[in-house]
């Protein structure tokens, strides 16, 4: 019989001879790969199932062209992207990413960190990811509606309230999610269930918005419990200025934590009486402009360019990583050391890199994983789909309350994963096979297939 190690290296090399330039990919594989070890121990059943080889294999992957007419009237070509990744536990669920980053290793990677983050919801979704190299930036609303009908005349064929829902993710917000419902609609008539973070008036629920972010920061106020502390009086270092960033620095400051700096592509704002939210939403939501506007309101505030240095080299207590992957390195993880820094919890997907996560732990600083940091956007979409096949909506602070509970379940499960492994006070170890177990049990459940 080998061993849980030999088993889990064995995948790994085939899983890197077979997606050699997926960088990404195997980024997220080898974290999850590394933690799962002491479960193919116990459950050497898992082994003689092959459900590692089985798990890691995406169940399909449709790729495909995007053109459209730009405003000179000029036609362009994206491409568009849906990895359905794992069905095990339920429809394929996961976000559509809008950046011209995306390709194929990126909705890998975010599709695979996707059923983990999904099973620990606890709410009955499998794995999925899509999206597109498109980018929204500069892009007028005729633009973005003519590129995202073209591409949801194409995933329309995929997709279904039963088999996979997809969302937003970055660069893909209310606008991109409206558009591309009415397309929806307009070739399979009126079904709500097929996306969530749809808008209010037409299916969406409340607090979905505010979910990845508040849901981040629950799940970090449990961190804090955890050594004995609270937010009162702690500062906080928030990259990014999206949706996540900017819920997350609204439930900080309702909590009594000061969110000292946000950024975005371009930069950084340092504000050391806090950052100006409503300035910040006014910004980013409605004007979608630079964040180094935000210094014409606040002279007191200073605007540093991506490049001259970074947002984590400023000190505070508390670290929210809510920007991309990869956003957050080994150095900038000893800086934060260095700095003070006692709790980072990731609300993007991947933000820390493996050599960064190493620093957290040997430093004893408490570290949440973005597979359960940040699911409370997933959870919410979850009860959305739960909202629409009972036709009816729940109250803000219904939604609020189930998402706290979800998230400190979430934190629960993980912590106890953690300790029954010998990994006490690892959450990326506790998350990992918190998340995968229920996957596992499902796979076995359902035979080879
Ligand atoms: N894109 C978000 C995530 O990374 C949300 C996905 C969803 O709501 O389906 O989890």
């Amino acid at each position: 019989m080998v061993s849980g190690k030999e088993y889990v290296a064995s995948v790994f090399e085939k899983v890197k001879e077979q997606n050699a330039h997926e960088e990404e990919f195997l980024q997220a594989v080898e974290e999850v790969f590394q933690s799962l070890v002491p479960v193919f121990d116990k459950y050497p059943k898992y082994v003689e199932e092959n459900l590692l080889e089985r798990l890691v294999e995406p169940e399909r992957i449709v790729s495909f062209r995007v053109p459209w007419v730009d405003d000179k009237g000029q036609v362009q070509v994206n491409r568009g992207y849906r990895v359905q990744f794992s069905s095990a536990i339920g429809p394929y669920k996961g976000g559509l990413r809008f950046h011209p980053s995306v390709n194929q290793s990126i909705v890998k990677f975010l599709g695979f960190e996707q059923i983990f983050k999904n099973s620990l919801t606890g709410q009955p979704i499998g794995g999925g990811k899509g999206g597109s190299n498109f980018d929204p930036k500069g892009k007028s609303d005729l633009e973005v509606m003519r590129f995202t009908q073209s591409f949801m005349t194409e995933l329309q064929k995929h997709i279904g309230p039963d088999t996979d829902v997809p969302a937003g993710d970055i660069g893909v917000g209310g606008r991109e999610i409206g558009y591309m419902f009415g397309q929806y609609k307009r070739l399979n008539g009126y079904e709500n269930g097929v996306l969530t973070g749809k808008g209010l008036t037409y299916g969406g629920s409340l607090a979905r918005t505010e979910a990845t972010g508040y849901g981040t920061v629950y799940f970090a106020e449990q961190m804090l419990k955890a050594r004995g502390e609270d937010f009162t009086g702690k500062t906080a270092i928030v990259s990014g200025s999206g949706n996540v960033a900017i819920y997350a620095t609204e439930k900080l400051h309702e909590l009594g934590a000061k969110v000292i700096a946000v950024s975005d592509s371009s930069g950084y704002i340092y504000h050391g009486d806090g950052i100006d939210l409503d300035l910040l939403k006014e910004l980013k939501e409605v004007k979608r402009a630079r964040i180094s506007e935000y210094v014409e309101t606040h002279p007191d505030a200073v605007f540093t360019r991506a490049g001259d240095s970074s947002i984590w080299s400023l000190k505070a207590d508390l670290a929210f990583p809510c920007a991309t992957q990869n956003e957050l390195n080994e150095e900038d993880a000893k800086t934060l050391v260095a700095n003070g820094v006692i709790a980072v919890a990731e609300g993007a997907n991947m933000p820390s890199t493996l050599k960064a996560i190493d620093v957290f732990h040997e430093a004893g600083v408490s570290f949440g994983p973005a597979k359960a940091a940040n699911a409370g956007g997933v959870a919410v979409s979850a009860l959305e789909m739960a909202q629409n096949s009972g036709r009816t909506a729940w109250s803000f602070e219904e939604v609020d309350e189930k998402l706290k509970g979800i998230m400190k379940d979430i934190y629960d499960n993980s912590a106890a994963a953690a300790k029954e492994f010998d990994a006490e006070g690892n959450l990326v170890v506790g998350s990992n096979i918190a998340g995968f177990l229920k996957v596992a049990e499902a796979m076995s459940a359902q035979g080879v297939v």
